[in-house]
């Protein structure tokens, strides 16, 4: 299969169209059995529950090409559970998670011309979804529903190399204790719309999200879970029902448990310690493990000890273990690796 000619290592974080996109609709009560299309465009009725009341669901998951030239995803079948249970949340019909693995796998195989080579630091990054298409005028769920998937060729997060982050302890709220903070709902990501827009105003990357029941924990950014190192290499990320369950940090902490033999706490984290720790990073697909070099927090400033210029050597650890698990470097834990060609 020949690539197609696209500038690999200079692509951004951004959308280009592929060939194939993967299409199931739902209808009296059945998902009917898929298929591969081309046409990116989705026609749905003006009343359509998405557009009404945001009754939308999504993964993302990257395909890229390991050492020895295989394509592969990673742990697709988290993916496949968790967007499972952000659909019941909203009262989705489940596209199950055999299926959705087997439309990942089918897409990306249509669109290999597209998985950026070993060694450019692109990956394909693919985007299953699922949302309300009947029209809805009264407050309920939809009866029909589209399940897609595409692929969009995307850049290395670290271009230029790593810039750590700083982030500001936000005003706003993310998500409310019973709430639907822990599914990979569209909704979500509305709502920190303007939080971010703020923040990006203000200098800062990204916002620290706290709990809004008492404001004294810290839960996660707009799109990415926290992990800590304290000062004697303990790995410590927050415990909360509102934090959405990152595949990425669920990795790491096997990693630093089972490959780097590091202590790890899942437990309540508070903004009052936050200033003890000696390295913060962010988990997440897109980047693995960014950095943080420091979060201000109303004008008072910590800085963490590993600085504004590098990772600190517990996160770089972790980054390097996890991308070489993921690049075929070093051996992956039983069902880690879905081969995919
Ligand atoms: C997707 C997402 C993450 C990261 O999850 P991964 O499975 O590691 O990509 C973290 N926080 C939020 C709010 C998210 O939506």
């Amino acid at each position: 299969m020949e690539k197609k000619n696209i500038d690999w290592s200079n692509l951004g974080f951004t959308y280009m169209k592929t060939d194939y996109r993967y299409v199931s609709n739902y209808k009296d009560g059945a998902w009917d059995e898929g298929a591969m299309i081309t046409d990116d465009t989705v026609a749905i009725n003006e009343c359509a529950g998405v557009l009404q009341y945001a009754q939308t669901v999504f993964e993302g998951l990257k395909a890229y090409t390991t050492e020895d030239g295989r394509i592969v995803t990673f742990r697709p079948d988290l993916n496949g559970e968790r967007m499972e249970n952000s659909a019941r949340r909203l009262e989705m019909p489940v596209f199950s998670k055999e299926r959705f693995i087997k439309a990942v796998i089918e897409t990306v195989k249509a669109n290999a011309a597209y998985v950026p080579p070993y060694g450019s630091g692109a990956t394909l990054y693919i985007r299953p979804y699922m949302f309300g298409s009947n029209p809805v005028i009264g407050v309920k769920p939809a009866d029909e529903y589209q399940f897609r998937v595409f692929t969009t060729p995307v850049g290395p997060y670290f271009k230029g190399g790593v810039k750590p982050l700083t982030i500001r302890v936000s005003d706003f709220d993310r998500a409310a204790p019973n709430g639907t903070g822990h599914i990979k709902a569209g909704l979500n990501y509305a709502m920190s719309l303007h939080a971010i827009v703020d923040a990006h105003s203000q200098g800062f990357d990204e916002n620290m999200y706290l709990d809004p029941g008492t404001r004294t924990k810290v839960e996660e950014t707009g799109g990415a879970n926290f992990l800590f190192v304290t000062k004697d290499n303990t790995v410590v990320t927050p415990k909360s029902s509102s934090i959405l369950p990152s595949i990425t940090r669920r990795s790491l902490i096997y990693v630093a448990e089972h490959y780097l033999g590091l202590k790890v706490e899942e437990r309540e984290v508070l903004l009052e310690e936050v200033k003890d720790f000696a390295e913060c990073g962010l988990c997440g697909t897109a980047a693995v493990i960014s950095p943080v070099g420091k979060i201000v927090d109303h004008g008072k400033e910590i800085v963490l000890p590993a600085g504004m210029e590098q990772m600190g050597p517990v996160t770089q650890k972790l980054y390097d273990t996890l991308t070489g698990i993921q690049m075929g470097r070093l051996e992956a834990p039983e069902g880690w690796i879905q081969v995919i060609e």
